[in-house]
């Protein structure tokens, strides 16, 4: 008996296994299809700076729109487009749109806003990934301050030397750098010191129960405190409530994103708040 529900739920397993590897080779060969049909698009989701109410920028964040599932989350589909190399022709689709964008945003007028683009590990690591965004920014004629490249911890932990000489080249060319996600990864904090990052992201993680939790709160405040003694910006991430944004706005932080602004939208809804501050003359 014991035998035979064994071979059963080896059975199952294997079953389950084999639909898994089904579906994930199924997602990888449309995700490969993807780049080339054009389903990828980009929402953004504005800054908010919390002194002054002003939309600083934005951060553009990729969507992908599968002609059966619909929208897939970039949780289900970043991982293993690096994992499959893909992560490299998708992630200079993303710069050169997101670049694209911000320059024509520039020329119409608008106040002048930095966006910013997440980078993954395995995209970074890619020989001649600061010579590939240098070009990117003279095709577009996008300013270098037009653009800010997002690392997380993960990353800026994985290469030393080599590292720290490609984020410099990247500062140089004046693009700022930031940290994604911070708290979450390695917990060094030697790197905040040694690297030329300008802007450190606080994870939604820590501001979820911001306004309950005193630990929390704690974790918060020192992270703001690090953060400005090293003469870095802080963004909160993942913003929702008012008790949030205040507790936030009291400690000092810099900047925030999140749902109690706006959630990531598209180009043009992102251009018509910006119109819309232009109108309000803060
Ligand atoms: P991330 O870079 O930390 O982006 C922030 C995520 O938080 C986004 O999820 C955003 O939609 C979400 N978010 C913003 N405000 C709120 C809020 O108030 N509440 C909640 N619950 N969530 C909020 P999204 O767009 O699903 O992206 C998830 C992750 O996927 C990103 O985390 C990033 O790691 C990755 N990702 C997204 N776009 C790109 C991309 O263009 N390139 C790369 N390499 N990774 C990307
Ligand atoms: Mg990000
Ligand atoms: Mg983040
Ligand atoms: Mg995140």
């Amino acid at each position: 008996r014991a035998k035979q529900s064994g071979r059963n739920a080896y059975r199952i397993y294997n079953a389950a296994m084999t639909t898994e590897n089904h579906q994930r080779q199924a997602l990888e060969s449309d995700l490969r299809q993807a780049l080339k049909e054009g389903q990828f698009f980009l929402h953004y989701q504005p800054k908010v700076n919390l002194v002054t109410g002003a939309i600083e920028g934005a951060e553009a964040l990729v969507r992908w729109l599968h002609p059966v599932r619909g929208l897939v989350s970039p949780l289900q589909f970043i991982g293993l487009a690096e994992e499959i190399g893909l992560i490299v022709p998708l992630g200079a689709w993303i710069m050169r749109t997101a670049c694209l964008q911000n320059a024509a945003w520039r020329r119409a007028g608008l106040k002048p806003v930095r966006i910013a683009v997440n980078v993954a590990a395995r995209q970074f690591a890619e020989p001649g990934f600061v010579e590939s965004v240098a070009a990117i920014l003279h095709e577009t004629g996008l300013p270098a301050d037009g653009l800010e490249i997002e690392l997380t911890e993960g990353t800026m932990m994985s290469e030393g030397e080599q590292m720290i000489d490609q984020l410099t080249k990247l500062r140089n060319l004046g693009i700022l750098l930031a940290i994604d996600d911070f708290g979450t990864g390695y917990s060094s904090l030697a790197y905040l010191k040694r690297y030329p990052v300008s802007v450190l992201k606080i994870d939604q993680s820590f501001v979820r129960d911001l306004a309950a939790n005193r630990d929390d709160q704690l974790i918060v405040t020192a992270i703001i405190g690090i953060a400005h003694n090293l003469q870095l910006q802080v963004v909160a991430e993942g913003v929702e409530t008012l008790a949030q944004l205040d507790y936030l706005k009291a400690q000092g932080c810099d900047v925030y994103q999140g749902y109690y602004c706006s959630k990531p939208v598209m180009p043009a809804a992102f251009m018509a708040m910006l119109e819309d501050q232009k109108h309000r003359s803060v």
